[in-house]
């Protein structure tokens, strides 16, 4: 009897495994044609200067918009992207779109417009990624500066590797930030040897900044190093308006979050924030 209930959990198991595998190669599948289907399409969340309340900088996020699933997150989609190594084609559509997306914007009129594109760690230590990086500017003509790569401290595994690619990014004009400050092992001292822009707080030191005292140390001692540094920095995942006069109050001059607008397709892009 044991060995029936043994042998029927095994089987159960099994039958799981199996299911799990089979709706894993459906979603590799679905994901390798994403890009000829024209079901990724990238949205866009506005950046708030907080002394003027003005956005002039947009991070894009990529969507899987699934034709039997519908939308697929990119927590989800990402890592099996980086797993099968398909984040480098998925990437370089990214970057392609977004630097036509930066000229169209630019050629409407709305002059002062830069958009923030995140690069995994495959992406990052791809060779190519500086050409293929200067081939979409070059072929759009933009002005690179209007152009921001957000890079995690997990990108960073060989130092002279990324202090190479990052030195070729700078030198193509790029800006670079580095998001979910805070949250990663590298040290500090690859803020003093790297040509970093910008740091990006960590949404999860901002959730509760204002309850939690180690939350509000981090925060300012990140606003503070920043500052001393000479880099911009941003607070992300900003909620609330007490969380906006918080950092406020810090010195922190720029924010993104819910509080001020959720990731939004191009369209509601256009009609809501873009300024000539
Ligand atoms: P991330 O770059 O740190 O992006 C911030 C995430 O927080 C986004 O989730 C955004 O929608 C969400 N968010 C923004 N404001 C708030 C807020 O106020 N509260 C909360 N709770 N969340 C907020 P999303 O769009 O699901 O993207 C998740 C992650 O997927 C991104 O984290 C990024 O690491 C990755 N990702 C997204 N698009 C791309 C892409 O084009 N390429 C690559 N390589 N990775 C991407
Ligand atoms: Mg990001
Ligand atoms: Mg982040
Ligand atoms: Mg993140």
């Amino acid at each position: 009897r044991a060995k029936e209930v043994g042998r029927s959990i095994f089987q159960f198991y099994n039958k799981n495994m199996q299911k799990l595998n089979a709706s894993e190669m459906i979603l590799e599948n679905g994901l390798r044609k994403a890009i000829d289907q024209n079901e990724l399409e990238l949205y866009y969340q506005p950046q708030f200067n907080l002394d003027s309340n003005e956005v002039s900088s947009f991070e894009a996020l990529l969507r899987w918009n699934h034709p039997t699933i519908g939308h697929i997150s990119p927590a989800e989609f990402i890592p099996l992207a980086e797993d099968t190594g398909l984040i480098l084609s998925i990437g370089e559509w990214v970057i392609t779109t977004v630097c036509k997306k930066i000229k169209e914007w630019h050629k409407k009129g709305y002059k002062s417009v830069s958009v923030a594109v995140n690069l995994s760690a495959k992406q990052f230590q791809q060779s190519k990624l500086a050409e293929i990086i200067k081939t979409a500017i070059d072929s759009n003509q933009i002005d690179p500066k209007f152009l921001e790569f957000e890079i995690t401290e997990g990108a960073i595994q060989d130092a002279e590797k990324a202090l190479l690619t990052l030195t070729k990014l700078k030198e193509i004009g790029v800006q670079i930030a580095v998001d979910d400050f805070g949250t990663g092992y590298s040290s500090l001292s690859y803020l003093k040897r790297f040509p970093i822009d910008t740091l990006k707080i960590d949404q999860s030191f901002v959730k509760d900044v204002l309850t939690d005292n180690k939350d509000a140390a981090i925060t300012t001692t990140i606003i503070h190093l920043a500052e001393s540094l000479g880099l911009a920095v941003i607070a992300e995942g900003v909620e609330e308006q007490e969380q906006v006069e918080f950092f406020k109050s810090m010195n922190c001059h720029k924010a993104q979050g819910y509080f001020f607008s959720k990731p939004l397709p191009e369209k509601e892009i256009i009609e809501h924030y873009l300024t000539k």
